[in-house]
């Protein structure tokens, strides 16, 4: 086991310990994601504490502590985006970005494709006005890399192509439903053609295509509903953030 070990990593989030020490989670990009104490950390004094706010890019020394846990001995900035927390809903979309990622992230198993998802989804937040391309862009590639990729194409029941008519959505089944399965399917949600248009496009292009193509404003609510829902669904629990953007619109 190694004593101690130098990180670049994104804080995703952080939780209070004790009187003053804080637990970051940290995702790196050749370890997964990591635990951390900071000790003293919210100490008026503190000179990590800065450094330690979510959605920071930081590079770290972690010492081994007793048992198995990593204690930050050291910590720098390597970039922030002050952008993402001077309003509630940058916030709360970083905070969706930064906990699905969690979600899907593993304690210490090096994903880097997953590292660069995150990081350059909060640098994309942090300059690019509308978020919601963004974040729809964000759900598809993470679906992609979590091997939960919907099939947009073809009934997940049949086979048969989807042509442009009244089909369905199934979480559970991962895709699109023709109407002749929908009549027996339950837990399927509809799908309007023009969203699963968007869905399919920003499935198979990159994201300056996908921003180019931008997201229409009346398919935004059934869109967000569905790939919300699908990701949940795997996620297991409730997204908490989306919940809490859901509040404050
Ligand atoms: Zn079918």
């Amino acid at each position: 086991m190694e004593r101690s070990v130098r990180v670049q990593a994104l804080v995703l989030s952080h939780n209070d310990f004790g009187e003053a020490d804080r637990y970051v989670k940290l995702l790196t990009p050749d370890r997964g994601k990591i635990s951390a104490l900071a000790k003293g950390v919210r100490k008026m004094n503190s000179r990590k504490a800065g450094h330690l706010e979510p959605f920071t890019i930081i590079s770290a020394q972690l010492v081994q502590g007793k048992g198995s846990s990593w204690i930050i001995s050291q910590v720098s900035t390597i970039e922030s985006f002050p952008g993402l927390t001077d309003n509630l809903e940058s916030t709360c979309h970083a905070a969706y970005v930064s906990e699905l990622t969690d979600r899907f992230a593993t304690e210490e198993y090096s994903n880097f494709e997953l590292y660069k998802l995150a990081v350059e989804t909060m640098r994309r937040l942090s300059r690019i006005t509308d978020h919601f391309p963004v974040l729809r862009y964000f759900d598809f590639r993470l679906l992609d890399l979590a091997g939960f990729r919907p099939q947009l194409h073809s009934c997940v029941r049949c086979g048969n192509e989807i042509i442009e008519e009244q089909q369905f959505f199934s979480n559970i089944l991962g895709g699109v439903v023709c109407p002749k399965c929908g009549m027996k399917e339950s837990g399927i949600v509809s799908i309007s053609s023009r969203s699963l248009k968007y869905f399919r496009y920003y499935q198979t292009h990159n994201f300056s295509q996908a921003a180019a193509a931008g997201w229409p404003a009346d398919l935004r609510q059934e869109s967000e509903i569905i790939l919300t829902n699908y990701l949940t669904y795997f996620a297991e629990k409730k997204i908490n953030s989306q919940i809490f953007l859901n509040c404050i619109r």
